[in-house]
């Protein structure tokens, strides 16, 4: 048997692990991956704090080389790694193979931030005296990472960080350890020095504590649960390590009575279902204006008939399975939370049998649910949505903004009037007009605010917020 091992200071070590299930099959095994202790996950941030101060000091070219090298030779293999995507995490093929295009056009974006690192020079207010303004990196970056975007949050979490100058220590979700190794394996071929980028796979509650307890884990990225990312916030504040947070969503998508009917269905359908609902910009509150709304609803089930559920890797599956078994029981646990509410479940819900034993799920759909339910306002990061009937576009933007996360907000409208309002006043980081709550690019910022996200943005050249800490330096003439 293989081991897929940690990357401790630039050694692959580990001799026991754990297996990667896939979520379609789950007798099959995709690898075995090693299993870090406390004292491994140590060793890794000592090696990152050694290998500190020398990237720091890299030339700019090195970083770019290695960053486009990376990126290069994820392109060249985005069938192999989308398919090793699909079978860990359970997304569908198409979906994988997108997941692992957008990791290299990541890593390809900061090779060229490399070669873009600027600052200010000004005029002091005193006479004689010179204002320089740099960004200098922050030092040991601590990544945790979730199982929902096994190569997408990794990218982009590990291309800023090491394009600044920064050495990583990085744990991935235990559940979806494939990818990551892959991208580690990929960059240290790439050329990275010793100790730059280490990988500590394993449990959260030893690998991740154990990063958030060290004094020397300069700043953490977390993306996860709300629980999870307070746990961060908390050590971090102990240890005055900078922080940033990308946790839960309830995202609102609003459709009114102008919109384009298909354009609203296949909206919704794709920010509800797509990805299996497990995503953090997935929309689970459809909230539609009371003219539409039953021709809405209709279309939609018509819709939901043509949805195939089944393997991620076979053709023709257009939602594969939910995760792992834990999960699945979050998920039917809302949906019966959801019927109990008094919402009625309109179609789908049910668990489904397939060739191969997975955690197959009928994407749910609720309706009559209102805002106060559970299931309105709690995650449940599954196929499962509800849709909220509304008088008109002040009350669906005042539900739409009634909720304690602001990651995403979608409408389908075809008013300029609205859309405009829309944007304006959606209380949430990105917002997306006849397009699904889901979906972005990768060079731009993304992030959300209120209970959804804290500190700088990711992404884009926003980016250098978090992964850099400014200096400002004055000099007599
Ligand atoms: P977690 O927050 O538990 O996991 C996210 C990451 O944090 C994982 O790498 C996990 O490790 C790690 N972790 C867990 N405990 C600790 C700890 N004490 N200290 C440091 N790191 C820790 O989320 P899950 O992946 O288990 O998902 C649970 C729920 O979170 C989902 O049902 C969903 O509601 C939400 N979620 C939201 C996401 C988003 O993007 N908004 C993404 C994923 C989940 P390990 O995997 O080993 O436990």
């Amino acid at each position: 048997m293989t081991i897929h091992q940690n990357l401790i200071a630039g050694e692959w070590v580990g001799a026991d692990g754990v297996e990667n299930i896939n979520p379609s099959n789950t007798g099959d095994v995709v690898g075995t991956y090693a299993r870090a202790s406390a004292e491994d996950t140590k060793s890794a941030i000592a090696a990152a704090k050694a290998a500190f101060p020398a990237w720091s000091r890299s030339g700019i070219l090195e970083r770019h080389a290695i960053l486009r090298k990376a990126a290069d030779e994820i392109l060249a293999r985005k069938e192999e790694l989308g398919r090793l995507l699909s079978r860990e995490e359970g997304k569908t093929l198409a979906e994988g193979i997108g997941e692992t295009v957008r990791a290299g056009q990541i890593f390809d974006f900061f090779a060229g931030e490399c070669l873009r690192l600027a600052g200010e020079v000004l005029p002091s207010v005193r006479p004689n005296i010179g204002v320089e303004i740099t960004r200098e990196p922050v030092g040991v970056v601590g990544i945790i990472t979730p199982w929902n975007f096994p190569i997408a949050i990794p990218a982009w979490k590990i291309a800023p960080a090491l394009c600044y100058g920064n050495t990583v220590v990085f744990k991935p979700a235990e559940l979806v350890p494939g990818c990551s190794w892959a991208i580690v394996d990929i960059l240290v071929r790439a050329g990275l020095p010793k100790g730059v980028l280490n990988l500590v796979m394993g449990k959260g509650s030893v690998v991740g504590q154990t990063m958030l307890d060290s004094p020397d884990v300069n700043a953490i990225t977390f993306t996860g649960s709300t629980g999870t990312g307070k746990r961060v916030a908390v050590a971090s504040v102990e240890h005055n390590r900078k922080y940033q947070l990308e946790m839960g969503g309830k995202n609102p998508f609003v459709v009114l009575d102008d919109a384009d009917l298909d354009v609203a269905v296949e909206a919704a359908v794709n920010s509800a279902f797509f990805s299996t609902g497990q995503r953090c910009t997935a929309s689970s509150r459809v909230i539609v204006t009371e003219g539409i709304h039953d021709r809405f609803v209709a279309a939609v089930g018509e819709r939901l008939k043509s949805v195939v559920v089944d393997d991620a890797l076979k053709a023709g599956t257009h939602i594969g399975p939910v995760v792992d078994e834990t999960q699945l029981k979050q998920d039917t646990d809302y949906i019966e939370i959801g019927q109990k509410e008094g919402a009625k479940l309109a179609f789908g819900g049910e668990l489904l049998k397939r060739d191969t034993p997975g955690f197959y799920l009928a994407p749910a759909l609720f309706t009559e649910a209102t805002n106060e339910m559970r299931i309105s306002r709690e995650e449940i990061f599954g196929p499962v949505a509800a849709v909220i009937r509304v008088k008109d576009y002040e009350e669906a933007l005042a539900i739409a903004n009634d909720t304690p996360f602001g990651l995403s907000s979608g409408i389908a409208t075809t008013s300029l009037k609205h859309a405009t309002h829309f944007k304006r006043n959606a209380e949430a980081g990105m917002v997306m007009v006849n397009l699904p709550t889901a979906g972005v690019d990768f060079h731009v910022p993304f992030g959300g605010r209120k209970g959804s996200s804290f500190g700088s943005r990711e992404q884009g050249k926003y980016a250098n917020e978090f992964y850099t800490t400014v200096k400002t330096a004055y000099t007599l003439a």
